[in-house]
């Protein structure tokens, strides 16, 4: 592993979704992504809240997120403290600290799932809206788990949080005769697909509804590992 270089070269896997284009040649697999589908990421955003900007409502981190999903979507009127500038900028500023990664728990079944996936398909890589200065921590996480060694796409730095799911179905469509499929909890995933033509299927885990032309709800990982088999065994070959 290099010791040094730009924040996201730290291991000897590529980096850009172009590196791995030509890193992975002719090999096919699905991807992953990491936040709230491997890592229970908005569980330690919440704590932090919680403990730094108040709790009106004296929810539990889980509570908030059934019911607001992240942090960023805390409604004004009830937490107008949330939606303070210097808490706007503390946010901006933590997303791209590698403190923020350390002691993020596993959204439950994410790693016996990752295993039985394995099993019956290719990994071939992670696709995350997480920065790519980031990497050298979620390599560090993704491993001290045991989660495959695969590369990690991140999002480049220069393009904004807010346009990471959009990123991601441009990614998946440059990728498309490589990525058959992508293991995502956010919606709008599918939903950009549908505007890039990316048609691989999107397993949309911790979702009771669908969406998009390709997505499928999978609630759990169990349902994850069931779909993406009856997947496979209809592709009637090992991806
Ligand atoms: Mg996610």
């Amino acid at each position: 592993m290099a010791s040094s270089g730009p924040p996201g070269r730290c291991t000897a896997h590529p980096v850009t979704v172009g590196e791995f284009k030509e890193y992975i040649g002719s090999k096919r697999g699905i991807v992953l992504d990491i936040d709230e589908t491997l890592s229970w990421t908005a569980g330690k955003w919440l704590k932090e809240a919680f403990e730094k900007f108040g709790n009106p409502e004296g929810l539990t981190e889980r509570q908030f997120f059934e019911k607001y999903h992240l942090v960023q979507n805390a409604p004004k009127d009830l937490y107008p403290r949330w939606h303070a500038k210097d808490v706007v900028d503390w946010m901006n500023f933590m997303r791209m600290s590698p403190e923020m990664q350390l002691g993020i728990e596993l959204v439950e079944g994410a790693k016996e799932g990752v295993a039985a996936l394995h099993e019956h398909t290719s990994i071939v890589g992670y696709m995350t809206a997480r920065p790519q200065c980031m990497n050298r921590g979620t390599y560090k996480w993704l491993r001290s788990h045991g989660f495959p060694d695969v590369p990690v796409m991140a999002k480049p730095d220069e393009v904004p949080f807010q346009e990471g799911n959009r990123w991601k179905a441009q990614a998946l469509k440059f990728l498309e005769a490589n990525v058959t499929a992508i293991v995502d909890d956010n919606p709008k995933v599918a939903l950009f697909c549908d505007e890039t033509g990316y048609a691989g299927p999107v397993f949309q885990i911790g979702q009771t509804c669908a969406s998009g032309a390709h997505g499928i709800a999978c609630a759990t990982w169990s349902d994850v590992v069931r779909e993406v088999k009856q997947w496979a065994k209809g592709a009637q070959k090992k991806i």
